[in-house]
């Protein structure tokens, strides 16, 4: 009998998987690669909001816990994840760089936003008033972190690359059964994944789908990630990558000529020199319509979990999440309310 089995290997799986270790408790991990938001994304941690210059929800607290959470994974895994970059806000007028400069004087946001504005010195980026730079910024490199943590977990045999099937679930008070797994807790990672899973498919998860562009640039020789309408990211070896769209009706994983087109226009509007696309992916971030994660218990069947919810934010939020879910199941300690799924499932068990 296992402590746990895990349904979903994506940011939110893994962050629980180390939840689990750090507390010697036994595990096994199901995913498939239907879903690739953990692949695709641009991995960038930055607790600032650029478009209205805030803080993101719990964002220094989440950072905080991310930081260390993923320099303990690179020492694990012996990879090199966490990159420190730069984020610079690319101003489009005056007013903007009066609000950011408003913002960075105001308690928690002064931590984040440097009050000096950072001249551009890249002619191949067109930038006439200038940048605002947000600090203790980075990005983790998702896709590595992915590929070594499935490497980790199968080196030790607790990886099984299928896909879970609902209907086999067995429930018992004590354990649940799938196939030959028996566990005494189980958590449902499954990102987007989570609307085929009748268990939990009455939770207000919606689709955020994101493509991003890799274009080669030799060129552009630029060491920062800017953000102006998208986010240009260096990639290294004169990669960066480009975007991300946001759509809210495409529910699929492919990449369309339309955010293509939609992409380009937007870089064209700042980039000066020329590249070529050498990449489009795509992936569905899982997003909740107030904007909050869903982690917690079942109303009705107390050994099954959810652990999602994370929409474009996923790096930073992952680790607090997971282990806010650890704590709650071990030690009884309650969930930030504004996580908790509780504050959805009283309107559908009302009874
Ligand atoms: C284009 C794009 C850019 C992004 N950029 C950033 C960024 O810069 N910074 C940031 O913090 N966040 C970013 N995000 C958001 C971030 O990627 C997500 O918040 C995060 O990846 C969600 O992780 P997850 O583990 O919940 O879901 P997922 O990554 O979707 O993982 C779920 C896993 O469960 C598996 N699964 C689902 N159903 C089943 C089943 N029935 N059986 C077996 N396995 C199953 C899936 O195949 C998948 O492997 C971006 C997202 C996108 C799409």
């Amino acid at each position: 009998m296992l402590d746990y089995l895990i349904v979903g290997l994506g940011l939110a799986g893994v962050s629980f998987c180390e939840q689990l270790e750090k507390s010697n408790k036994t595990y096994t991990v199901i995913s498939d690669t239907s879903q690739t938001s953990s692949v695709v994304a641009g991995g960038l941690y930055n607790p600032v909001i650029l478009k209205r210059f805030t803080m993101a929800w719990n964002a220094k607290e989440q950072l905080d816990l991310a930081i260390p959470f993923y320099k303990a994974l690179e020492k694990k895994l012996n990879v090199k994840l966490d990159h420190k970059l730069p984020v610079l806000r690319r101003f489009t007028s005056i007013e903007e760089q009066n609000m950011w400069f408003e913002a960075s004087d105001k308690i928690g946001l002064n931590h984040f936003l440097s009050s000096e504005i950072h001249k551009n010195k890249n002619l191949n980026i067109d930038a006439p008033f200038e940048f605002g730079k947000v600090l203790n910024t980075g990005r983790i490199d998702t896709k590595l972190l992915l590929s070594a943590y499935s490497q980790y977990l199968l080196s030790k045999d607790l990886f099984l690359n299928e896909t879970f099937d609902h209907a086999t679930l067995h429930i018992a008070s004590e354990a649940v059964s799938y196939k030959s797994i028996r566990a005494k807790q189980l958590v449902f990672a499954e990102g987007f994944g989570l609307k085929k899973n009748h268990y939990f498919s009455y939770l207000p998860l919606t689709s955020t789908k994101g493509e991003y562009l890799t274009i080669k640039a030799p060129d552009l020789n630029e060491v920062n990630a800017i953000k102006s309408s998208i986010f240009l990211i260096p990639w290294g070896n004169d990669l960066y990558r480009v975007g991300a769209t946001y759509k809210w009706k495409d529910t699929t994983n492919l990449a369309t000529e339309e955010s293509r087109t939609e992409l380009l226009q937007k870089l064209d509007a700042f980039l000066k020199c020329d590249y070529e696309v050498v990449e489009q992916l795509a992936g569905i971030r899982p997003t909740v319509t107030d904007r909050r994660p869903l982690v917690g218990q079942h109303p009705k069947h107390e050994n099954l979990y959810v652990l999602n919810g994370f929409g474009s934010r996923g790096v930073m939020i992952a680790p607090f999440a997971s282990q806010q879910l650890l704590n709650s199941i071990e030690m009884g300690e309650d969930i930030h309310p504004e996580m908790n799924i509780a504050r959805f499932t009283k309107k559908h068990f009302r009874n």
